[in-house]
Parts: C-alpha cells; structure tokens; sequence
C-alpha cells in the first residue's frame, strides 16, 4: 500500500483551467527524473471553470495522478491540509498550481531531505511578475506576523515545500479549522531548513487571492499563533485613562487657580468620535477570535470530498476514515 510510493505532490487548484496541463507536464518532467514512485495530487478547490474535467482526463492516462474534487471552494490552507490527509508518499511536497514556484526546486528539496531534513522550505529570494502593492503588503505580512508570534514563521516563505512523513501524521493530527498550514509546521519543529529560489511570475490566469482573501488569510495566520492584538485594549485603556485623568486634574488647576477655563462641544463630539471608534475596534479584534472559537466548536468537517479518482478502490477513503494503524501512528506524535 503506502511502501511503494516515495513522493507525493500536492496541488491545490482553484479555477487553474489555463495553466493545469503546463503544469501536470513539468511536474511529471521533473518528478520523472527524480526516479523514485511518486504521486502528483490535484486537489479541486471547488473551481467552477474546466479545471476538473482536465484533471480527470489526465488521470485517465496517468496512473500516478489521482484527483481531489470538494464539494465547493474550502480554501487554499484547506486544500493542502486534505492532500495530506491523501498523500502515500514518503516525502511530501506543497506546490503551487500557477508554477510561480518552479517544480524543478522540487528536486533540491530532495536532496535535503535525503540528508536527513524533515522539513524543507521555499524562500522567495525575489517576487517576479507581481504588483507592487502585493510585494509590500506581503512583506508587512510576514514582518508583522513575525513580531507578534512566538512562532519561528520563517520570513518570504510560503506553502512550497517539502515535509517528511512523520511531520505530516503529525499536522494531520492537528485538528484546527482555521488552519494557517506553514505556521503550524514551524511549531511542529523537527530539523527544518530552506532552500532559496525566485519567484516567477504566474504562467497563466490571475491570482486567486484577491485582496479579501488575503485580509482574511492574514487574520487567520495572526489569529491563530498569537493573542496579542486581544492585549492592545489592556494598554490602550491604560493608557487613554492616564491620559484622561491627568487631563482631569490640569483643568482642575485651571478652574481653582487661573481664569482660563476652555469650552466647547465640537471638541467633546471629536473626542466622543474617536474613542468610539477605537471600542468598536477592540471588540471587533475580540470578535474575529471568539468567531474562531465557534469556528472550532462547531466540529465540522474541515472539508467535503465530492469523489476522487485515481486510487484504487480501498484507497478512495481515506481523507476522513484513517485505518487504526494510521491513528495509532499519528497518536505517537501527538499527546
Ligand atoms: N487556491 C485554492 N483555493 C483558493 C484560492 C487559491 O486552492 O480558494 C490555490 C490556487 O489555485 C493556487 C494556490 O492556491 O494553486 C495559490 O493561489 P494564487 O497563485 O492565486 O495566489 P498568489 O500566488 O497570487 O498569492
Ligand atoms: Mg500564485
């Protein structure tokens, strides 16, 4: 079952109709010449474009693609975490589906994973073919997600590497539903490194994370690795009250001792403006957190299969039954 194959590719899609067969061709290229059994996974992020049927059309004539098809559009962080809970391989590998992250560094990965890393990273050394805005708004990202976890989130990387077996049982164990994938893999730990590469630009269609996605992504990745924003109304109000009350006590003086006393509303109104604006702020910090609490007490499944192709027939189930080895396997890690 799970011996023979060595490495696993996943590939989170999502409406990729126009680069998907580039990309099956280059990976295959590359993965070829790796000469060990591998599995290229596509999993269909519910795309409502042709992506699946071309999946299903190269499946067809490849035995070693197998095709992941939700039920609708879960989410990038999603997609990767269900190819996990699909991969046989040895090593598994995270790649894009727009080739912005060449499949030929796939190889590189390898050979540190051969000297024994169990985690292999992508560092971005330089972001072709992308807007300016995006370059400085992930850069903040990262620097900012940075300052506020205790994690060690490696700055400029993203989702394209490689993680060895047991890291993978392990984050599949890993039950959060608001997943911020590269986060939990630094505090997973274990011996990781990187290995550098540039960016291209994407081969074929448009990005998929328009600016509302990445906001959310953002929250999710702070959210989920820090409370820190939730202390901001600590010393916020400490401060404003220190504020207040020392402004209190000049216009005490100012009254008893001088005949300068101010007036006017149009100051207390502004005033009135901004602090509650800055309440409505707080609580709605407060809120993005105790949404992710109902999130997780909820209890639903992180994703639903619509059907998936290319492995055989006792195969097919395993994203949300695990066989009691695997259970067994993942409670070694997990305690
Ligand atoms: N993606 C996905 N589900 C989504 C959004 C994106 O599976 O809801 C996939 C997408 O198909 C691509 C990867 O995630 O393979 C990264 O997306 P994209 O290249 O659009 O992001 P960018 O590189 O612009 O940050
Ligand atoms: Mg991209």
């Amino acid at each position: 079952m799970k011996a023979s194959i060595t490495y696993s590719i996943i590939v989170p899609m999502y409406n990729e109709e126009a680069v998907i067969e580039h990309t099956y061709e280059r990976l295959k290229l590359v993965m070829d010449s790796a000469s060990q059994p591998y599995e290229l996974i596509f999993v269909n992020d519910g795309s409502k474009d042709r992506t699946v049927e071309m999946i299903k059309l190269i499946s067809d004539i490849d035995p070693n693609v197998r095709l992941i098809d939700f039920s609708r559009n879960f989410g990038h962080q999603i997609a990767i975490s269900a190819g996990m809970d699909y991969a046989q391989g040895e090593a598994i590998i995270v790649i894009d589906a727009d080739l912005q992250d060449p499949p030929e560094v796939i190889l590189d990965m390898i050979d540190k994973w051969k000297e024994g890393y169990e985690v292999v990273y992508g560092r971005r050394l330089k972001r072709k073919g992308e807007t300016l805005f995006k370059k400085l708004t992930a850069m903040a990202f990262y620097r900012v997600l940075r300052s506020m976890t205790n994690v060690d989130i490696p700055l400029d990387t993203g989702d394209f590497r490689l993680i060895d077996r047991k890291v993978c049982d392990v984050l599949r164990g890993l039950k959060e539903k608001n997943r911020f994938v590269r986060g939990l893999i630094s505090w997973i730990g274990f011996r990781q490194t990187s290995v550098e590469y540039v960016r291209e630009e994407r081969f074929a269609g448009e990005t998929k994370y328009p600016l509302k996605k990445m906001i959310r992504f953002a929250l999710d990745g702070i959210t989920s690795f820090s409370y820190k924003p939730l202390k901001i109304a600590t010393y916020l109000g400490f401060f404003l009250s220190l504020g207040g009350f020392i402004y209190l006590l000049v216009i005490i003086y100012q009254k008893l001792f001088t005949d300068t006393t101010e007036s006017g509303w149009t100051s207390i109104v502004a005033l009135n403006l901004l602090f509650n604006g800055i309440i409505l702020i707080l609580l709605g910090i407060i809120g993005e957190y105790i949404g992710r609490i109902y999130d997780e007490s909820k209890n639903r499944p992180l994703y639903i299969v619509r059907e998936v192709q290319g492995y055989e027939e006792e195969q097919s189930n395993r994203g949300e039954i695990r066989s009691t080895e695997e259970t067994e396997r993942i409670k070694h890690y997990v305690r």
